[in-house]
């Protein structure tokens, strides 16, 4: 039985997955990052984590899913905003120095994304769209089993497309993208609003659950933004379905519902009722298991 490993390098937590080659989890690790000690730090975490697993079993390939904007054909980091101190790296010239093992690398969206495509909420669509909703917006679209990439490696970036070029700044410096309209921080804004009061998204998902007038409308607002942000994607790329994950999928039903209401009637005539819109079903270890499916197709000579 040929054996690979999925790893999902976040700012704050890596987590690895052991898997078969038919996607069976035979064993997952979870360490944090320690991002803000530096890159050093946060290399050697990522490598003796891969150790872990491989000093005493024989991997066949491993597939890296990494929290940053990236080159996924040479493997090079451009300044990702959560591990700080890595500006622009070459992973895989320093991941060939000291593992022995093939390797592949992709963007954590994109694993995610493949991850749902193959064991989610995604199995078996044709064009698979995914959104994942937290701090900042993430997204990965995949085609046929395989990850757009787009001709510079940055397909599939949704959290920047414009929802209103007068709306909130964005990190990236635009307007009113997607991520400063659809993510958490616009929900904590939105609270802020209407209640007068800080919390964090948990907290205003329980409120919500509560009844909570402020956080109902909270989540009724962002629902809206998500829907108009998601629609736009699913006119131009007509996917037959599309997963929203990440943290804020957490608040499940309530999200998804606020999201349904004005997703429909946006969609072009001609896709109502065939977009399936689904919340993510591996959550946390979607992107382990997008990385490794990433290694298995790797080595069918796909492209990865
Ligand atoms: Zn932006």
């Amino acid at each position: 039985m040929r054996l690979f490993l999925g790893v999902d390098m976040g700012g704050t937590r890596i987590k690895a997955g052991l898997l078969t080659e038919d996607g069976e989890l035979l064993e997952k690790k979870n360490i944090p990052t320690k991002a803000e000690r530096g890159k050093e730090t946060a290399l050697s975490n990522l490598t003796s984590l891969i150790e872990s697993f491989s000093s005493n079993r024989n991997i066949t390939a491993i597939g890296l899913s990494i929290a940053s904007p990236l080159d996924p054909w040479n493997g090079i980091l451009y300044n990702p905003p959560n591990l700080p101190g890595f500006d622009v790296f070459d992973l895989k010239s320093y991941l060939k120095d000291r593992i022995s093992i093939p390797f592949v690398i992709d963007n954590d969206a994109n694993c995610y994304a493949l991850g749902e495509w193959w064991k989610g909420a995604g199995r078996g669509a044709r064009v698979l769209l995914c959104i994942t909703l937290g701090t900042g917006i993430g997204g990965g679209l995949v085609v046929n089993g395989n990850i757009w990439h787009g001709a510079h490696g940055l397909g599939g970036e949704f959290g920047h497309i414009t929802i209103n070029i007068d709306g909130p700044s964005c990190n990236c410096g635009n307007r009113g993208c997607f991520e400063a309209m659809g993510s958490s921080k616009y929900l904590m804004e939105c609270y802020k609003k209407l209640s007068g009061k800080e919390a964090t998204p948990d907290k205003i998902y329980k409120l919500a659950l509560e009844g909570n007038e402020a956080a109902l409308e909270s989540f009724r607002l962002l629902g809206r933004n998500i829907a108009v942000g998601l629609a736009s994607l699913c006119n131009a790329l007509d996917p037959d379905v599309a997963v929203i994950g990440g943290g804020l999928s957490n608040a499940g039903m309530l999200l998804l519902d606020c999201v349904k209401v004005h997703f429909e009637p946006l969609l072009l005539s001609g896709l109502r009722g065939k977009v399936k819109l689904r919340l993510a079903e591996l959550k946390d270890y979607a992107g382990v298991y997008g990385a490794a499916y990433l290694a298995i197709k790797s080595l069918k000579g796909g492209e990865a």
